[in-house]
């Protein structure tokens, strides 16, 4: 079958083409987004990926100083090194059949005995039914890194997993007390791992459905569980009148 032309080629994060999996995707809101600078949204609160981060710094200093991974992540093991996971510029595929650049940022790839490797993702988070519900992205998330770190020489990869850090809470007056510093205060964090199935069929079928909504030449029909455009239709029309 002949090659489809690259041009114009877009690129969307493995984590974005998650949205598609998601049961109230709204094709409209991706056109959108894909095509406009939308005043929607607001800054995300850096303080989730500095967490995230954080754990990532734990996790290779423990291989660094030990040779081995904190205990919390040994279910998924054993392991003999991780890879320091490759800047976002540097990690993505050309999908030649769409004319998609996949990207993504993995947040750990821990290496096996015999070179496979195990790639994680931090999320500093409540493991909790609201998290859940974001299942469809992060299967997504993850197999798309999966297949780009075997695009790129960094595999065989066989398995991927979540690992969700908990802020821990509770505690009685004498932990609350050791817990000031000069500075402010140390919090633990509490992880629980979760499984994620290598799909490496899950990707083509989303990529395909994301060319057809970005090259559309008008919006697709909204999602008829959300009725914010309509909201915005009335609130452009009102503002007009606006001085
Ligand atoms: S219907 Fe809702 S989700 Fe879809 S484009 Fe409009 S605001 Fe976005």
């Amino acid at each position: 079958m002949a090659e489809r032309d690259a041009t114009p080629r877009f690129r969307i994060s493995a984590k974005d083409l998650g949205q598609l999996a998601m049961p109230e995707f709204c094709p409209r809101c991706f056109w959108l987004d894909r095509h406009y600078d939308l005043p929607f949204g607001g800054p995300f609160p850096g303080i989730f990926s500095s967490l995230d981060s954080y754990s990532k710094k734990i996790v290779h200093a423990s291989f660094d100083r030990h040779g081995a991974p904190p205990l919390w992540l040994a279910p998924l093991g054993p392991f003999t090194s991780y890879i320091p996971p490759p800047a976002p510029p540097k990690f993505y595929i050309d999908d030649d059949a769409t004319g998609i650049r996949l990207t993504g940022a993995p947040d750990g790839i821990l290496v096996r005995a015999d070179g496979r490797k195990v790639i994680v993702d931090y999320k500093t988070a409540k493991h909790t039914a609201a998290q859940d519900e974001l299942r469809p992205i992060y299967e997504v998330q993850l197999n798309g890194y999966a297949r780009i770190a075997e695009s790129r020489g960094l595999g065989p990869v066989d398995r991927l997993a979540l690992v969700y850090t908990e802020p821990i809470t509770d505690g009685s007056p004498g932990l609350f007390e050791s817990a000031r510093t000069e500075e402010g205060f140390v919090m633990g964090f509490r992880a629980t791992l979760e499984d994620v199935p290598l799909d490496p069929d899950l990707l083509p079928p989303l990529m395909r459905r994301a060319r057809e909504i970005y090259d559309a030449p008008r919006p697709p029909k909204r999602s008829p569980g959300c009725e914010d455009c309509d909201r915005f239709a009335e609130l452009s029309l009102a503002a007009q009148d606006w001085p």
